[in-house]
């Protein structure tokens, strides 16, 4: 398998069909900036346009799958001006709500979107910590394989938010375990996520990815068209189910929170940083 420029923050390689999509950022645990947001709907284009892509496997270089939104390392981008590709206006040197509003638009919400719906089969390949907006990377898929030292979070309430931006939570899990994920805002372990059915799978962190890999190649020898309207069919049904305006009406009372700890902290993240944040789900899987 050919990877190439190993300090991209996305890898790409596509062997027999399966086209794989690294997050190269594991001195970071994969967090999220935005060039790699833009890289990595760069690559899920590649695979879309390749027709000897028949699946692609999502996946997080390192320790850990994603530890969420860079809300804190030295190549946080968020003041950048990148190449949209929604037609919502760039965020930068926008005033008051405006500059979160649309930038979250795009690079949350839109794009999110945009990757739930590709039409070819995907699967996320998570292992260790899969955060806030890690979720939304591994929820966006079609399968998701865990191994067993994996384990997902949403701990964002305890910056007074309502959950992340791609508001799923209540279509992962059940309503009741959803409140408790979030109100929490506890580890939630491979394997009980396995019995909610939020991941397919449950493998050994060594057979990872030969596992993912299997389930793959099972999936490439399916016709691309069948896969293709399957996964339409399903996803109409998540939207009937509510699936999208659940969304938007989640994504204004995020934007309404993002406002409203600006009013009062003049911090949209209610003053907790990256380090912060990490120092409180240590305590909390201490707790637990
Ligand atoms: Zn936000």
């Amino acid at each position: 398998m050919n990877t190439e420029v190993s300090d991209a923050p996305v890898l790409y390689a596509v062997q027999d069909g399966v086209a794989r999509i690294t997050m190269n950022r594991p001195r970071y645990h994969n967090a999220q900036n935005s060039k790699m947001t833009y890289a990595l709907d760069a690559a899920f284009r590649r695979a879309v346009d390749d027709d000897a892509v028949q699946v692609i496997v999502l996946a997080g270089n390192g320790k850990n799958f994603s530890a969420g939104h860079d809300i804190g390392t030295p190549e946080r981008d968020v003041h950048e001006s990148f190449e949209r590709v929604h037609l919502w206006p760039d965020h930068v040197g926008k005033p008051g709500a405006e500059f979160q509003y649309v930038r979250e638009q795009e690079v949350y919400l839109g794009m999110c979107r945009r990757w739930r719906d590709i039409p070819k089969p995907t699967i996320a390949m998570v292992q260790g910590a899969c955060v806030s907006g890690g979720l939304m990377l591994a929820w966006v898929c079609d399968l998701i394989i865990a191994a067993d030292d994996a384990w997902f979070a949403d701990p964002v309430v305890q910056m007074g938010i309502p959950g992340v931006e791609y508001f799923a939570h209540a279509f992962e899990l059940h309503p009741r375990i959803a409140k408790e994920f979030l109100f929490l805002g506890e580890r939630m372990p491979a394997e009980r996520a396995y019995q909610m059915g939020m991941v397919n799978k449950v493998v050994a962190r060594e057979q990872l990815e030969t596992e993912t890999m299997a389930v793959a190649q099972r999936l490439t020898r399916q016709p691309r068209m069948g896969l293709m309207l399957t996964k339409q069919a399903i996803n109409h049904v998540e939207d009937l189910r509510g699936k999208r305006t659940a969304m938007d009406a989640a994504f204004h009372m995020h934007h309404y929170a993002h406002a409203h700890n600006q009013l009062v902290s003049s911090n949209n993240l209610g003053g907790l940083d990256a380090k912060a944040m990490a120092a409180s789900n240590k305590q909390k899987a201490g707790d637990a």
